[in-house]
């Protein structure tokens, strides 16, 4: 099971001091999950220091599809993992909404994650709101995994984790029941089972949209979650500990 915190353009040292400390005293129970962060870039090598004797894993929130040169504000693959990242998010709903990461860009930071560093892709997809009422739920996610995954063969599968985040229940409160959970990512198992042959069963899908201690319990325990991706939650020690342990 995986539980991974996206503190989004939130956190500071003193969280990840805080979180740490609580990890090494919560090592004992915690020692079935993996548990990641995604902090802001700028903390990645404080998160990294700070995280010494813990098994945290620490990812980037996004990724440049370029490896060097004149990007602004951009991080590459190279970047990352030199401040310690061993994964990375792909295609948050928030980057695709309000950053430009269209499909074919989410497509290109897939590729070149893949094809230029150790990184594992955490390729994050969803449908909204107007979507799902429109029942368009499983021909988005299809168009999404489709598009991200174009080229890819059976040898991405060990770097790659997909992460199922309706958009209208991202910060909004509203979490998917379970069963609404559970029945998207068992279509995107058999998705990938079809494009990628039976090994590709065994690629981690995690759940983000809401979790939090009190939901986190009943989420994981659907056969298709294989832990989750958490956002505002992750920001309070005490909750992202709650869920951790419930995974
Ligand atoms: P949330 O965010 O837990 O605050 O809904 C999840 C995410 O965007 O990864």
């Amino acid at each position: 099971m995986f539980v991974i915190g996206n503190w989004k353009m939130n956190g500071n040292r003193e969280l990840a001091q805080a979180l740490t400390e609580a990890l090494r005293e919560h090592a004992d129970e915690l020692n079935q999950v993996q548990v990641g962060v995604c902090p802001p870039a700028v903390l990645l090598a404080s998160l990294n220091e700070a995280a010494a004797e813990t098994e945290l894993m620490i990812g980037g929130q996004d990724v440049n599809e370029h490896q060097s040169g004149a990007h602004t504000g951009e991080h590459s693959t190279e970047l990352l993992s030199n401040f310690g990242a061993e994964f990375t998010l792909i295609g948050h709903s928030e980057r695709r909404q309000f950053y430009g990461d269209s499909m074919a860009r989410v497509a290109a930071k897939v590729a070149a994650t893949l094809a230029n560093s150790q990184l594992t892709v955490v390729l994050c997809v969803g449908e909204s709101e107007a979507e799902r009422q429109a029942e368009q739920t499983f021909a988005v996610i299809t168009e999404q995994l489709e598009t991200a995954l174009q080229g890819q063969t059976g040898d991405c599968l060990e770097r790659l984790i997909i992460a199922y985040e309706p958009v209208w229940a991202i910060g909004t409160g509203l979490t998917a029941s379970p069963e609404q959970a559970q029945q998207v990512h068992e279509f995107i198992r058999s998705w990938l089972v079809q494009k990628f042959g039976a090994e590709a069963a065994n690629v981690a899908l995690l759940y983000g949209g809401s979790v939090k201690p009190e939901n986190a319990e009943a989420l994981f325990a659907q056969q298709d979650i294989d832990g989750g991706l958490i956002g505002g939650a992750s920001l309070q020690v005490d909750a992202f500990i709650a869920i951790a342990k419930a995974a």
